[in-house]
This record gives structure tokens, sequence and C-alpha cells, in this order.
């Protein structure tokens, strides 16, 4: 969502107005004190910036924005005196870009959104909401579920992460990510959550130091890769031992080497037979006598002269050459406990992750190796306002970009879960229905102008217009003949005049025909119903 630059507009009863030419737009609302019901209309009236629309999201947000360009108003009054619709949405806003607005902070001690992950997946969201000015409030982790930075502090050189031709290291791309958050402003807490309530509204988050109460969650506490606890394991990990053959397959050290895989199930035998287009060969070590891997994907190992199975094989430890370099794996058979000395120069752990869902069990649909369980394309989850993303909820892909992505989703879903919400609850409150052909007043002009796939026909009246009572039911009959197919509203110019003059009314009555956000035609005077008809005809 663009929300830059913003200008800051001039608030003077109750008439918010551009600080400049360029605002070409202003918007009329009505406020009352928080303790009553209040309501606000804000509503860009030329019809050239009929496209901006507001953008609320939970407590505090609203953008206006007109086609590509930024002519993004900006309330800046006091938040906590005004509620958007009925929703218990602080107006405030900030220009998010031009730094001279703070973030709106927790409403009531109630944040809008807290993050807990600092892997891709957690920092990406964290980016986005905190632009999004939801100053975000980012459990970075410390011990449990692996180290603040996620998994790829563990590893040395990111080869596949888009913008980064020369490779980065995982903890130098952790570093950026961190600080691009950390610069929009997110909160970051380099603290484990202990404990997650999600029963009751608002949600409560505790970690070691504090205790805090959100409207929603984004859940990125990734995976960890299962490990075997080999003596020489951590001496070796990143040297030699990978859980990840996509990321580290294709690497020099791995390159043309003989190689080997641990594991039975289908992560093991897919990496075994990804690892062959990089590996002279790959040995794969299975504990028992059979593999656990799909039909499928056994005949594709078994058949591949490039991988030798070894049934009842478990690895023991790393050997190593007299240069400290990886040059081989102890093994041993499980039956006969003979060992032997398999020589490979990498070794690639298969034996799966273990998704970081602790917190959540009991509250929210897992699968049954405790991945969360999200809705196909989006990251909401079982329980409405917890959102999760990465590693957490992906047992199929688990890579840094995948994680920054759905990282990226779950941040804009708070937002447009409200914006969806608001403009519902708008809907009901204004008796706006889009199936209904005549409407009156500027929401439903609005609202037409941004959704209606018809033609769109805009009568502008006045009260005292004796004209203007001539044209309605000449034009409401021809509106009736092409019923499904047009939109009619009447905007009365004393009730909005903003919109009259915005949209250039110099006297009454008028009609506008406007198409997919296009104004088309206009005519101005009452003319015989033959005229509107062929119009309506030739452009519905
Ligand atoms: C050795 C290795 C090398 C890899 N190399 C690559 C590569 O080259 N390219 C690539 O695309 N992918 C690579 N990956 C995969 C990639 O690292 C993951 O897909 C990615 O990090 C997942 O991101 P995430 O944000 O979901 O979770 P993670 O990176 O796992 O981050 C999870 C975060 O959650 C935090 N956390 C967990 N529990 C809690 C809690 N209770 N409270 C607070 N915080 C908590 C952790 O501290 C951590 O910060 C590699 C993985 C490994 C293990």
């Amino acid at each position: 969502m663009a929300v830059s630059p913003c200008l800051h507009p001039k608030i003077t009863n109750g008439i918010v107005s551009g600080a400049g030419p360029q605002f070409g737009f202003r918007f009329r609302f009505r406020a009352r004190p928080v303790t009553t019901s209040s309501y606000l209309s804000a509503m860009a009236t030329s019809p050239s910036t009929l496209s901006s629309a507001f953008f609320p999201s939970r407590s505090n947000l609203i953008f206006l924005k007109a086609g590509n360009r930024c002519r993004a108003a900006v309330f800046s009054g006091r938040p906590s005196q005004l509620r958007i619709g009925n929703s218990p949405f602080r107006l405030a806003v900030a220009a998010a870009s031009s730094g001279e607005e703070q973030p709106t902070s927790s409403a009531g001690g109630i944040e809008n959104v807290v993050i807990i992950g600092s892997g891709p997946a957690g920092y990406t969201a964290a980016i986005y909401a905190a632009r999004a000015n939801l100053k975000p409030v980012v459990f970075e982790g410390f011990q449990v579920g692996g180290v603040p930075g996620g998994q790829l502090m563990t590893t040395t050189d990111v080869e596949n992460f888009p913008g980064f031709p020369e490779g980065i290291t995982g903890p130098d791309l952790m570093d950026r990510m961190r600080k691009q958050a950390e610069r929009w402003g997110a909160e970051l807490h380099q603290e484990d959550v202990e404990f997650i309530d999600l029963k009751n509204r608002p949600f409560t988050v505790k970690s070691s130091e504090r205790k805090v109460n959100c409207h929603s969650i984004i859940y990125a506490t990734g995976a960890t890769a299962r490990r075997l606890g080999l003596p020489r394991e951590e001496e070796f990990w990143c040297r030699g031992i990978s859980a990840c053959a996509i990321c580290d397959g294709a690497s020099p050290l791995f390159k043309g080497q003989v190689l080997a895989v641990v594991g039975g199930g289908d992560t093991a035998t897919e990496e075994a037979l990804y690892l062959t287009k990089y590996a002279r060969h790959v040995h794969l070590l299975v504990r028992k006598d059979h593999l656990r891997a799909s039909k499928a994907m056994q005949d594709r190992v078994l058949n591949n002269p490039n991988v030798t199975v070894h049934f009842n094989t478990e690895a023991m430890d790393v050997v190593s050459n007299n240069k400290g370099q990886m040059s081989g794996i102890l093994a041993r058979k499980i039956d006969t406990r003979e060992e032997s000395v398999l020589e490979v120069k990498g070794l690639f752990y298969g034996i799966g992750h273990s998704p970081n869902s602790q917190l959540l069990e009991g509250q929210v649909d897992l699968d049954s190796t405790g991945y969360v369980l999200v809705q196909e394309g989006s990251a909401k989850t079982s329980v409405e306002g917890l959102f999760a993303a990465g590693d957490v909820q992906d047992h199929e892909w688990r890579q840094a970009v995948t994680a920054a992505g759905s990282g990226c989703i779950a941040a804009l879903s708070p937002v447009t879960e409200e914006v969806k919400k608001e403009f519902t609850d708008r809907d009901v409150q204004e008796g706006f229905d889009m199936t209904i052909t005549k409407h009156r007043g500027q929401y439903a002009l609005r609202k037409l102008y941004h959704e209606s796939p018809r033609l769109v026909c805009v009568l502008y009246t006045s009260p005292t217009c004796g004209p203007c009572r001539t044209l309605k039911p000449i034009l409401s009959k021809v509106i009736d003949e092409f019923n499904q197919h047009v939109h009619l509203v009447e905007i009365d110019i004393e009730e909005d005049p903003e919109i009259a003059e915005a949209a250039g009314i110099m006297g009454t009555p008028c009609v506008q025909f406007f198409k997919n956000k296009e104004m088309i035609r206009t005519v101005s005077g009452v003319k015989m119903k033959k005229e509107y008809r062929e119009f309506i005809e030739a452009n519905k």
C-alpha cells in the first residue's frame, strides 16, 4: 500500500482540506467523542480523485490514495477521541514515509500486532507492518526455537536470496533485514515468548520480560532442522554437514563431490535426488531395512544409478583429513554393528524439521506433524487475528525467500482484513447494496465508482431546481430499461457540495457517465429519453 509522500491536511470546522493546489479534493467528517458512537466520513470528491479511498486498519490507519499518484491525506488529530464506523479504531495517522509524524503506538495498552520470530518471515512481516504504521512489537526470540535472526544465522553463504548476485552470508542478510525493520519503527525485543493466550480478546503474549496485549499476532517462529547429534557435528556444521540440499547442494564445497544423505523418508529421498544434479555420486544411509518415502520416490531413488542406498546403516560421526576437512563419515551397520568409513565430502540431514509451534498447541489447528495450518494462499489460521508465516507453516519449500514472502502476506493480512471488514460494516451502516440499481449520495457514488462493473450514471440535482424534477422520472425510466447494465446515483449538490465542485458541475440538472473509473460523458440540462437511451445502449 503506497503511503508516501504524505502531505498534511488542514482541519477546519470538520473540513479537512489539502495543503496546496496539488490537493484537488477535500474531506468532510463528523466526529464525536469515543464514548458515544461516532462516525467518520471521508471522501475524495473530484471524479479524478474518486480513486482515492480510505484504508482504515485496526486502530489507527487511514490513507487516501489517488491512482498511482500519492494524493494521500493524513489525519493527525487526536486518535483517542475518534472512532471509525462501529470499530474501535483510532483516527490518526501518520505520514509513514515523510517521517514527520510518529507512528501510532498502542491504544489503551493494546498493540496492533505482535510478531513472534526474527527469521526472514518475522522481519519481513515487521518491515511491512511498520511501514503500514501498525507499530509492530517483535519478539525476536533468544534461545527457544533458534537464535535471533533464525536459521540463516547458522549458515555461511546464502546464494539464492534475490538481490545479492555475489551471495551474502546468512548473518549479514539477517542483520540487514533487522536494520530495515528497525528503521521503519518496529519495536524489537530479544526475548523468547513463553505463553500466548488466543482464547480471550485482546490476545495476550508473555515473554520472559513482559506481557503484551494485542489485536493480532503474526506467528513466525520457524522450524528447527532435526539433527543427529554426532560428536563432531558442531565442528562440521556448514563445513560439510548441511540440513538443506536446495540451499547448499550447488555450492563449490559439494559440487562434483561424493556426498551422503541420511534418512529414509520423502525429505531424504528428495534431497538425494536433488543432489545428483551436482554431486558425482550420492549415498543414502537408511537406518531401517526399507524406505519410508512414497512409492514413487522409492522407485526414483532405487533406479537412479547415481544413488546408492545403504539399508540398516547409521552415521556415527564425521571423519576428517589432515587439513581438518571432512573426508568421510563413520558408518555402522545396525544389524551386524560393523563399522566402516564411507568417503564423502558432504553429509546432508534429511531427517525432517520440527516446526516451532508448541505455543499454539491446543489453541490453533496444526497438522499431524505440528505445522500450523493456514488457508491456502493466505496467512490465516483457524483463529481469527492469528496469522502464520514462514517455515512454521510450510513443510514443503522452507526457503528464506518463501518465508519472507509469507511474512509479507501475513503483515498485509491484518490491514486488508480490516479494510474489507470496515467497508462491509460501513455498507450495512449506509444501507448500501451493490445489487440495487438506483442509489443516492456520495458513499454510494464512491462504492460504485470503484467497484461497479456497470456503466455508472451520476445525476446531479439541487432541491430548488425545477428542471431536475422533470429529468428525474425521465432518467429513471430509461435506467429501468437497462436495469442490470447500469447504476444510477443521484447527488444532491447541496448535500454534497464538494463532489459537485470537484466534478466541475456548473448547473443542475447534469448527468455524468462513468465506466471503469473514467468519466466518459457529461450531459447538461434535460434531454429527450432517446439521447440517454442511445448513449447507455452504446456504452453499457
Ligand atoms: C543451515 C541452513 C542453511 C540454509 N540455507 C538457506 C539458503 O541458502 N537459502 C534459503 O533460501 N534458505 C536456507 N535455509 C532455510 C531458511 O533458513 C529458512 O527457510 C528460513 O530461515 C525460514 O525462515 P522463518 O522466518 O520461517 O524461520 P526461522 O529462520 O527459523 O526463524 C524463526 C525465528 O523464530 C524465533 N522463535 C522461535 N520460537 C520463539 C519464541 N518462543 N519466542 C520468540 N521467538 C521465537 C527464533 O529465534 C527465530 O528467530 C537454510 C536453513 C538452514 C538450517
